[in-house]
């Protein structure tokens, strides 16, 4: 099964957080975004852009620590949480190398990405990457979004965050600026992990194949429109 990751060029975000909005809006978590709990944010920081997000690590600490398993990493990428089943211990906020589950005191639940795995599933990209106005995010096959992350770094001299932060992850982000001076956690790096630390908590087939048919013809439109964009990108 094809797994699939996120790659994020902070050199072409502006910092507008449509990407925010557009989740809350998804999800319809606005009384939580009002006290500051938020699945994605990005912070203006003096350093640079900081997109606070769940990495969807290769080996995710808050899969292996939640002791009663209400996070799980599916075969495909997105690391998922299930309300229904979480006692609110807190174990994964404190695991999370990247500090990204946060605490929702009157739910008592926690509150982070799962990539919009309902999405995913109907053969769409993430709210986030849909609306992004600047192609900054861009979703796709993992080894596609890993090369392409890559060749960028090189080409346009940037610094690559989450390729092998705490094992790797499903998230690449590319930096003008030190990461840690943008604002990403000082996360140790590692030799890359298994992107199937579990099988639990995976699509079913049906919904795979959706995805498979309807929705990589649009990731490979709208891959084909920002490679184009890219090429011809003011300095
Ligand atoms: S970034 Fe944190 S919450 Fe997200 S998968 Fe990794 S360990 Fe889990
Ligand atoms: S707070 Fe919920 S999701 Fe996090 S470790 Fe505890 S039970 Fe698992």
């Amino acid at each position: 099964m094809k797994e699939y990751a996120i790659l994020l060029d902070n050199t072409f975000c502006t910092g507008c957080n449509s990407c925010a909005y557009r989740c809350i809006q998804e999800f319809r978590y606005h009384d939580q975004a009002s006290k500051g709990l938020f699945r994605t944010f990005v912070s203006i920081n003096d350093g640079g852009l900081y997109h606070r997000r769940c990495m969807h690590c290769l080996d995710p600490q808050c899969v292996r620590n939640c002791p009663v398993k209400a996070l799980t990493k599916s075969d495909y990428g997105p690391v998922l949480y299930d309300a229904k089943v979480c006692i609110g211990c807190q174990t994964c906020v404190r695991v999370c190398p990247f500090h990204i589950p946060q605490f929702d005191e009157a739910s008592k639940k926690i509150v982070k990405c799962s990539l919009c795995a309902q999405r995913l599933g109907d053969g769409k990209q993430p709210a986030c990457v849909e609306i992004c106005p600047t192609g900054a995010l861009q979703f796709g096959e993992y080894g596609a979004m890993k090369t392409l992350a890559l060749k960028r770094a090189k080409e346009k001299k940037l610094k690559l965050y989450g390729y092998d932060e705490g094992g790797g992850t499903h998230v690449f982000v590319l930096t003008k600026e030190d990461s840690a001076a943008a604002g990403y956690p000082n996360v140790q790096k590692k030799a890359l992990k298994s992107g199937r630390a579990s099988l639990d908590g995976g699509l079913g087939v049906p919904a795979m194949a959706v995805l498979a048919v309807t929705g990589m013809k649009k990731f490979s439109e709208r891959r084909a429109r920002i490679e184009a964009e890219t090429k011809n990108e003011k300095p």
